[in-house]
């Protein structure tokens, strides 16, 4: 804890989205006071949540005491500690001796710190020794994880510092309304407009980041892919290749011409609904452009075919030379608080720390050996997070689930069956700060520290690592997710060596992920402290960290980027006579995620109550809906209802929800947990509906 205007104050960062942005927390008569601290992502701004976030640590939401239920259907009744986590250990015991070690399954998410991420993984192996672990990243970042990949060999989310978008003479932003999901960023690309930079918007919505744009294009949800496709198909045409990167630096290019070529402006116009017109302005603006940048979100990532979407427009970067140069290149806007970190240290089904694949037999070794175990003792990839979610209960599925840092009973698609789901569970235990859908449907809820109650380290959007300090201790009762781990391999007698000591754990991790892909060796808390955040890889406790990757060569063995060639599909539910409408959903300024905190801090809640149907008037006429009614929105997988909003500033065809709320308002009642072969993510972002008023004057 440092001083703050004479005061004692701790300099830490926002518990929400990837942004993390910088905040001094001090001590004051109602708990903490946030104030917004100069940092190179935010520039000392905060947006509504940052400077609510302190409301939740004294709430009266709070869990403070372990809860336990004998059988499904009795209320939660208040327990020691003592038997939450010895019943904990006697359903594990029992469920893996009758069913086998892969029958007990863990859920994370990409809001843990990468110490709670890295010691969930080891867990999981070591203590459980289950395949089974996935978390809900695999719902945020995964397709542009699989894109990045495969492309340039390594997956961090933006290769460069987020100030040298402002350098950049045009932006192509596809799929995010940063405006709203994270407010401070705005002032980059404001920054890069004043400097008389374009700012190109790609969105089924004209949101706020859209309205403000040099040019929107305004295209039929799941159409992203063939509007890539398009613009290469222009910048072909118009001879505006960067022929000596794509000869010097890349591989593979002679595949993706050729599919590019059936990629006409018209052809790309009937399947899109984007004008030629506005197509060949933006091909231009990106491609004649000195500096130039195509960032991807969600709104692109979010699909059945998300990561050869990601992949056509890293195709275009390619294509025009801008990966590796300085002020241009491709990157994707990570969402979660550690979407970044919480994919690199082992959460994920398929990955040890480090970046490391579970199913290389170097890597196992390696691990292993930090861990204290024989390699042949490593379980092997698990199922993914929807797969797994899906399989619960079944003959052979998991039978019990431990969650930590999720509320999948909101987040995850079809989430009505997924409920169900849980309910065929033989034991479900959820760690979290407030009794949120999922922890309620448990059978034992472990109440859990918050952020500013814990060490830790976060790697934020840009792969910079950034440190989390405790500015004030838990409330009593309350224990931190490391301490219940620790506790449990413990009880578990799993071997190697387990503590709750945040530091003791990031070393640990430091170990097992040296010579990964996201090498960590050379950070350390006290360069943290030190300098501010650095970013991975850092290889080495004198290596500087690299802010900027691709200027010597890619991680691909051969040190060039591979082009992939990928073609359109229609969306894996596309509209007919009866389901005539997309639905897609999204964020809004102040809720974050499940909602599971944001529902609770009274300043959100009233600015933004209750989920909502955003409606063309034209759409609104047509099925006699008035604003502010109660609508239904109906897929082949269930219903949800809200109130409409109508609005000019959405296509006709296209409806959107937020997704911030359970209950009848919970938009992943409808959507469609159809399956991207590779990144295993669902396609959140559009399925096809039917819309009906809700007649509310009969009782
Ligand atoms: Fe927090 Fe993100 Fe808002 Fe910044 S933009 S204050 S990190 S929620």
């Amino acid at each position: 804890m440092g001083m703050v205007g004479g005061v004692p104050g701790t300099s830490t960062h926002c518990p929400y989205c990837a942004l993390q942005c910088a905040m001094t927390l001090t001590p004051s008569a109602s708990g903490l006071d946030v104030s917004g601290r100069e940092f190179p992502t935010n520039r000392g701004g905060l947006c509504q949540k940052g400077w609510t976030s302190a409301d939740l640590l004294r709430s009266p939401a709070r869990l403070t005491t372990p809860l336990m239920r004998d059988r499904r259907g009795d209320p939660l009744e208040p327990v020691s500690w003592d038997a939450a986590l010895d019943r904990v250990v006697r359903e594990v015991r029992a469920t893996q001796s009758l069913r086998g070690a892969d029958s007990v399954a863990v859920f994370g998410g990409g809001g843990l710190t990468n110490e709670k991420a890295y010691l969930l993984g080891k867990f999981a192996r070591v203590a459980l020794r289950t395949a089974n672990i996935d978390y809900n990243g695999r719902f945020c970042m995964s397709s542009a994880a699989a894109a990045a990949s495969r492309a340039f060999g390594i997956d961090r989310g933006l290769p460069f510092p987020v100030e040298d978008i402002s350098t950049a003479d045009a932006v192509l932003l596809v799929g995010s309304n940063v405006a709203e999901t994270m407010p401070p960023f705005v002032q980059h690309l404001a920054e890069q407009r004043r400097n008389g930079g374009a700012l190109i918007v790609v969105d089924p919505r004209r949101t706020p980041t859209a309205a403000d744009a040099t040019l929107h294009l305004q295209p039929a949800p799941g159409t992203d892919l063939a509007l890539a496709l398009g613009l290469l198909h222009i910048a072909v045409a118009d001879d505006l290749i960067d022929h000596a990167y794509v000869a010097a630096r890349t591989s593979g290019w002679d595949h993706v011409a050729p599919l590019v070529a059936a990629w006409w402006p018209e052809r790309v116009e009937r399947v899109t609904g984007t004008s030629v017109g506005e197509l060949r302005l933006a091909a231009r603006l990106l491609a004649t452009a000195d500096r130039a940048m195509i960032l991807t979100a969600r709104g692109a990532e979010q699909h059945a075919k998300g990561t050869d979407t990601v992949s056509a427009f890293i195709n275009l970067a390619l294509a025009l030379g801008l990966p590796g140069r300085s002020g241009s290149g491709w990157g994707c806007l990570t969402g979660q608080g550690n979407g970044q970190g919480g994919r690199e240290h082992g959460q994920k089904a398929d990955q040890l720390p480090g970046y490391r694949r579970l199913d290389d037999p170097h890597a196992r070794a390696h691990v292993a050996k930090v861990w204290d175990i024989a390699p042949e003792d490593l379980p092997g990839p698990g199922r993914s997070a929807y797969e797994l979610l899906d399989s619960l209960g079944t003959d052979d599925g998991p039978r019990a689930l431990l969650v930590f840092g999720s509320n999948v009973v909101v987040s995850a698609p079809r989430s009505d069956r997924i409920a169900q789901r849980l309910g065929r569970t033989d034991f479900l235990c959820v760690s979290d700060l407030v009794l949120s859908e999922t922890a309620a449907a448990a059978d034992v809820v472990l109440p859990t520290a918050q952020w500013a109650e814990e060490d830790g380290t976060l790697t934020n959007l840009e792969g910079r690592v950034i440190r989390r300090r405790r500015a004030l201790a838990p409330p009593p009762g309350v224990r931190t997710d490391l301490a219940v781990l620790a506790d449990l391999a413990r009880r578990l007698a799993a071997p190697g060596r387990w503590t709750d000591d945040a530091s003791e754990v990031f070393d640990e991790l430091r170990a097992a992920s040296a010579g990964g892909i996201a090498d960590y060796a050379g950070i350390t808390y006290e360069r943290l402290d030190r300098e501010g955040g650095v970013f991975w890889p850092c290889p080495s406790t004198d290596h500087p960290g690299t802010p900027r990757l691709f200027t010597d060569g890619f991680p691909t063995g051969d040190g060039r980027a591979r082009f992939v060639p990928v073609e359109h599909t229609p969306p894996a539910e596309d509209i007919d006579g009866f389901y005539d409408t997309y639905l897609t959903t999204g964020r809004v300024l102040q809720h974050y995620q499940s909602g599971a905190q944001t529902r609770r801090i009274e300043a959100l809640v009233s600015a933004v109550p209750e989920p909502y149907v955003e409606i063309h008037p034209l759409l609104a006429a047509r099925i006699g809906i008035d604003d502010g009614a109660r609508v239904r929105v109906r897929s082949r997988r269930g219903s949800a209802e809200a109130r409409a909003h109508i609005t000019d500033t959405i296509r006709p065809d296209t409806v959107f929800m937020p997704f911030h709320w359970g209950g009848i308002g919970n938009a992943n009642r409808v959507t469609n947990p159809a399956l991207d072969p590779i990144s295993r993510m669902p396609e959140f972002k559009v399925c096809a509906v039917q819309l009906e008023p809700i007649c509310t004057d009969v009782e």
